[in-house]
């Protein structure tokens, strides 16, 4: 007989854009027992979670569940459901996540037209509205917070925009969700997409969307009834149907409904790993939440600039939980990420694109967005890049953090 061996996996500190580390009390949700998908446990806890991802969404919307994928998983449901082939699309770009929606606008059968700002740099509002006039598009999507440059799009006044012009706006919070306000009734966002192993801290798998009866109105319009479920068929058939089964808004909602019409069988442990990891932001409060995503990046970039490092892209617009750094002529960017791994265990990310060898990304996300972790981060760079030999003040770094933590 073949034998392998133990899994066991290393003890990280991770501290990229995610996937970040998972609260403990998370993992263990996730051993509990498996329950059948139409058992009244487990249903219950389907519609407690749903209210705790009103909440997390700051929305009264009736939907807002979990699709069953990663977050990719939940922006394509909702674009494959909301686009009808030959709908007009915008879609204004500033990084590596703008074009994943144009990509995905494009296989919905649109006709898309994007405007384009440089990676590092976001849109001023008025300039997305003015590219409406001219484009008249019956949806808009756009990105929140574009991990790949670290920055965080204003929203403000582009729903209103959208309502005007009869437009429905889908917003990617995958990265923003829990760790900085995304308001979804407030700034009329008409679909939004989260994501699971970010600012959660619950492992990838699950992606969590609300949309309002705007978008329920255009789903209903497109809506499909499996066949061999129901022994009235007269529902077949709406106009331009959802090219997707498993993506079909319309579909999930019957199942997230009272109905419990069936689709999939819905992911067991991976619900009680989301319940758990909503119930731990909502424990801390989403305001506290956001505090310590501020916090704990301010003690960050003190550290970084103590030690001369030159911070990536407009300051303006920079998403607390990801820090650009531009890496120091001279030094191999990925021999300083493996040093980290390899002797510190400690994981930065590398980059995308156009900026790939340019710069690290640190994420500051959820669970790891913590203080231990900061100074981890800090010390480690700074021994790594002395190692590599890169010329900085050392011994100032962790200093300046401390400053930062001793204040509050
Ligand atoms: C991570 C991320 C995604 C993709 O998420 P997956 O879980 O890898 O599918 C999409 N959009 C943004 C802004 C992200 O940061």
């Amino acid at each position: 007989m073949k034998r392998f061996e133990d899994l066991s996996p290393s003890l990280r500190c991770i501290m990229t854009p995610g996937p970040v580390e998972v609260d403990p009390r998370v993992l263990r949700a996730m051993s509990f027992p498996v329950l059948g998908q139409f058992d009244p446990e487990f249903t219950n806890i389907m519609n407690e979670t749903m209210g705790m991802l009103r909440e997390l969404f700051a929305t009264g919307n009736q939907w807002a569940y979990p699709v069953d994928g990663t977050s990719r998983s939940g922006i394509e449901a909702t674009m494959v459901s909301l686009i009808a082939p030959g709908d007009r699309v915008l879609i204004p770009i500033y990084g590596r996540f703008g074009h994943l929606l144009h990509e995905i606008a494009e296989r919905c059968g649109a006709e898309v037209y994007t405007i384009e700002k440089p990676w590092g740099s976001v849109f001023a509002p008025e300039e997305i509205i003015a590219e409406m006039r001219k484009v008249k598009p019956q949806v808009v999507a756009m990105v929140h917070g574009e991990t790949s440059t670290g920055r965080l799009q204003p929203l403000e006044g582009i729903g209103e925009a959208c309502r005007e012009m009869d437009a429905l706006l889908i917003v990617d919070a995958v990265a923003t969700i829990g760790g900085v306000p995304v308001e979804t009734d407030a700034w009329k966002l008409d679909a939004v997409i989260g994501g699971t192993q970010k600012c959660l801290s619950v492992p990838s798998g699950m992606s969590p969307i609300t949309y309002n009866e705007r978008a329920e109105a255009k789903v209903l319009s497109r809506k499909q009834v499996e066949r061999g479920l129901r022994t009235d068929d007269s529902k077949l058939g709406g106009m331009s149907p959802v090219r997707s089964n498993y993506f079909d808004l319309g579909m999930l909602q019957d199942y997230w409904s009272p109905l419990r019409l069936n689709h999939h069988t819905e992911m067991t442990s991976m619900l009680y790993a989301l319940r758990e990891g909503l119930r731990l932001v909502l424990e801390e409060g989403l305001e506290a939440r956001f505090a310590r995503h501020l916090l704990h990046e301010q003690a960050l970039v003190a550290g970084l600039e103590a030690m001369e490092m030159k911070l990536y892209g407009n300051p303006d617009c920079k998403m607390p939980m990801v820090t650009c750094v531009t890496i120091p002529e001279g030094v191999d960017g990925e021999a300083v990420r493996s040093m980290l791994l390899d002797d510190f265990g400690i994981e930065i990310a590398s980059s995308f694109g156009p900026l790939k060898g340019q710069i690290w990304r640190i994420g500051t996300m959820g669970f790891s967005c913590r203080k231990n972790n900061v100074l981890r981060v800090l010390g480690g760079l700074e021994a790594a890049l002395l190692r590599q030999g890169c010329k900085l003040p050392a011994g100032l770094a962790l200093q300046a953090a401390l400053d930062v933590y001793e204040q509050v």
